[in-house]
């Protein structure tokens, strides 16, 4: 397929009926990708319906994308998790004793889970897997203080035990973070190669660490080299985060080098969802300024600027939604004019 791959996320509606009028509107859009998101919940039911609604993507000529959405509290996303709550000796586990409302990436029984989603994910018809933000229990997403650090589990005590040779501390230390960030690293290789031995294209999307840009490159390279991921990316979402477009351009410098780097496909996801009034314009900024700087595989959050997800509502949705539609079609027609005067042009 030539050309960029453009696209949004797509979540909260399962009735297929609706699902094709918004599909429709995507490719009006000029998107040639979706993100369809597949939570614990669509896992337990909606498993046909989710591969009816995948059928119409391609129907549509439209790439599907397919998320572990809030899949066991480790996923980005506004999904709860089942497993957690099922699974108590697989829960993160609080500096203070207490369980997270999340499962430890360093759990079997979770990983083991991860592969049932993999395979259904596969079942249904995905074809792309996108591991979005994979990271251990935030409390700080959760309006709990920072020092309720996860994870202190029975699994995490025994791996670092292991590693390091003495006991896992009661406050983080260089070396907890460097043991989390190696058990994020394994947990994304397992989950990858897992993935591509069922044939499906993977990707991933990076939470930028907006306190510590200049440390990306080194803490994501490990990521890029990955034999078993297909595309490397991140979503900056500079206007939420209240940072500059200066530091959404670095992350996306970042994002496009390390990809370049290691032959994978770069993507940056563009936030079209909080946007605030006013700010309309930056949603087109931040696609032109992504696609200027080589990256061709872009993606927004989400369909219609979020309208229909209140938490995350832009204040003028519909404004957002117009000016992604145009930095989308604004693509197209110049992918459109070098194809039918590239060859004989300036090239
Ligand atoms: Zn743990």
């Amino acid at each position: 397929m030539s050309g960029a791959r453009l696209g949004v996320s797509y979540f909260g509606v399962r009735n297929p009926k609706h699902v094709a009028e918004d599909l429709r509107s995507m490719v009006e859009a000029g998107c040639n990708a979706v993100l369809h998101t597949f939570s614990e919940e669509d896992h337990c039911f909606y498993l046909e319906t989710m591969a009816e609604i995948v059928a119409l993507s391609k129907g549509w000529g439209l790439e599907v994308y397919i998320d572990p959405w809030g899949v066991g509290g480790v996923f980005g996303g506004e999904a709860f998790t089942r497993f957690a709550l099922e699974h108590d000796e697989a829960r993160q586990v609080l500096a203070n004793g207490k369980k997270a409302p999340a499962a430890c990436p360093n759990s079997e029984a979770f990983q083991a889970f991860m592969k049932k989603w993999i395979s259904a994910s596969v079942d249904i018809g995905a074809d792309v897997l996108l591991w979005d933000e994979p990271h251990f229990f935030l409390p700080e997403w959760y309006g709990l203080p920072k020092e309720l650090w996860a994870c202190r589990c029975p699994h995490c005590q025994e791996l670092f035990r292991q590693e390091y040779g003495y006991p896992l501390p009661r406050e983080p230390n260089p070396d907890v973070l460097d043991f989390q960030d190696h058990s994020l690293f394994r947990f994304i290789q397992m989950l990858t190669e897992a993935a591509k031995a069922r044939g499906v294209k993977t990707a991933l999307c990076l939470l930028p660490e907006w306190e510590s840009l200049e440390s990306l490159p080194l803490k994501w390279e490990k990521y890029a080299t990955l034999p078993s991921l297909d595309i490397f990316g991140s979503d900056p979402y500079w206007l939420w985060a209240g940072r500059t477009f200066a530091e959404y351009e670095r992350v996306v410098r970042v994002v496009k080098a390390l990809a370049d780097r290691f032959g994978k496909e770069p993507q940056i996801w563009v936030q079209a969802c909080k946007v605030r009034t006013g700010d309309e314009e930056q949603v087109r900024r931040s696609v032109e300024t992504a696609y200027a700087l080589g990256v061709r595989n872009i993606m927004a959050w989400s369909f219609l600027g979020t309208a229909y997800m209140s938490w995350v509502r832009s204040d003028q949705p519909e404004k957002v939604w117009a000016e992604l539609t145009r930095a989308f079609r604004a693509i197209r027609e110049e992918e459109e004019r070098c194809r039918t005067f590239g060859s004989a042009g300036a090239g």
